[in-house]
């Protein structure tokens, strides 16, 4: 009871009081006319949230099942597609495609950066029986913002799909679908959407919907057409997750209410505010450049223990933050800064970090970094986010 708990971590988030009060309503049936209005205003704010004149699926799965309902919906068994791996969720790719039975061809990218487009149009062409190119908007293990737009214009004019994973993206960083061409953009309820976990989402172009329509679904429960088919309707195919739903139309009410430009320019000053307050301390950033907007992937020196740095942050601060994946587990520290947090929790991640730090035996030099951290965050809102 010493501390208040800040969940700092890259999913799940901090709630807003408005949507934990929504999911406390009483419950309603899913086959009775009160639920229509709910999914009616859950289409237009999913539409409005992914940038998209498309229908928006919701999914009663975490994120990985929509990865899953992509993969298995849009590509036949045999198909080789090009799994860009920066990190353990492109990892993810390969290991969906070859459990289906599609054949993954790796494009290996170095763990901090993004890949170069032209690698990937490279592949396209060196082999042109690839369908589709899977890549995370977002590599949450790292905190690498992929190319989407780009990406987008090499598959425009090609045959293959581009597929990407918006997990940590959505809602957090610019990911128009519509504008920047994917033809398959998925997320899930946990990390910018300020909903518990338990929710996907999931969305075709028209070239998305051509493929789909000739592949036949090798899942009972994941049937995209049927679901594109029932939610027109305002209804889902299976029983649907209601409590979250109104939990999703309420955060989906606020995310209209405040506007996407400005949550952008928010998350984006945060970032600058966790990259400029780890940068004092003398930390080192893991992605230079093209880094994610909702957490701040920060190398441990030798000899620091991030898992020794989160549990001190944890105990003493009531800071929960996440350690490195992969090979990276004990070397990372993950200050996540999506979903419902402010300026003050980053302050509060930042100072966290600085004492933990300090007690698993790491030196700061530096006194002022909050200070430095806490302009950084002035300038970035007073300048803006880059342009897309
Ligand atoms: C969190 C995350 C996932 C996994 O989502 P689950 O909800 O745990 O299934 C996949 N991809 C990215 C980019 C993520 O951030």
């Amino acid at each position: 009871m010493l501390n208040k708990t800040r969940l700092l971590t890259p999913g799940p988030t901090p709630l807003p009081e408005e949507v934990r009060l929504a999911m406390a309503r009483d419950m309603l049936h899913h086959r009775k006319p009160a639920f229509l209005p709910v999914m009616e205003d859950v289409r237009a704010g999913l539409k409005y949230l992914f940038q998209t004149s498309q229908e928006v699926i919701p999914l009663a799965c975490s994120g990985t099942g929509a990865m899953a309902a992509a993969v298995t919906n849009l590509f036949t068994p045999g198909e080789k597609l090009l799994c860009v791996e920066g990190g353990k969720f492109g990892e993810r790719w390969g290991e969906i495609c070859e459990m289906h039975g599609q054949i993954p061809v790796r494009l290996p990218v170095e763990w901090g950066r993004a890949v170069d487009p032209a690698d990937v149009a490279r592949a396209l062409d060196a082999d042109p029986s690839i369908r589709g190119v899977l890549v995370q908007a977002s590599e949450t293990s790292t905190g690498v913002l992929h190319p989407i737009g780009e990406l987008g214009r090499v598959t425009a004019g090609r045959e293959a799909l581009l597929v990407a994973d918006g997990i940590s993206a959505v809602g957090i960083s610019p990911c128009p679908m519509d504008a920047w061409g994917v033809d398959c953009l998925l997320t899930g309820s946990q990390k910018g959407l300020m909903l518990p976990p338990g929710l996907a989402f999931i969305a075709c172009s028209e070239k998305g919907w051509a493929k789909c329509a000739q592949v036949r679904p090798s899942n009972f429960y994941f049937q995209l057409q049927g679901e594109h088919a029932k939610i027109k309707a305002n209804q889902t195919m299976f029983t649907s997750p209601v409590g979250l739903l109104i939990g999703l139309r309420e955060s989906l009410r606020l995310f209209r209410e405040f506007g996407l430009e400005r949550l952008h320019a928010k998350q984006w000053a945060l970032t600058m505010m966790a990259r400029a307050g780890a940068s004092a301390m003398g930390l080192e950033l893991l992605a230079p450049e093209n880094f994610t907007w909702g957490l701040t992937s920060i190398r441990m020196p030798l000899g620091v223990s991030a898992s020794e740095v989160a549990k001190r942050a944890s105990a003493d601060h009531g800071v929960v933050l996440a350690t490195g994946q992969g090979h990276m587990k004990d070397r990372v520290v993950r200050l996540g800064h999506m979903g419902h947090v402010d300026f003050g929790d980053v302050l509060a991640g930042l100072a966290a970090l600085r004492q933990a730090f300090t007690g698993a035996g790491g030196y700061i030099g530096c006194p002022d970094a909050l200070e430095q951290a806490m302009d950084a965050y002035g300038e970035a809102l007073r300048q803006g986010p880059p342009a897309n």
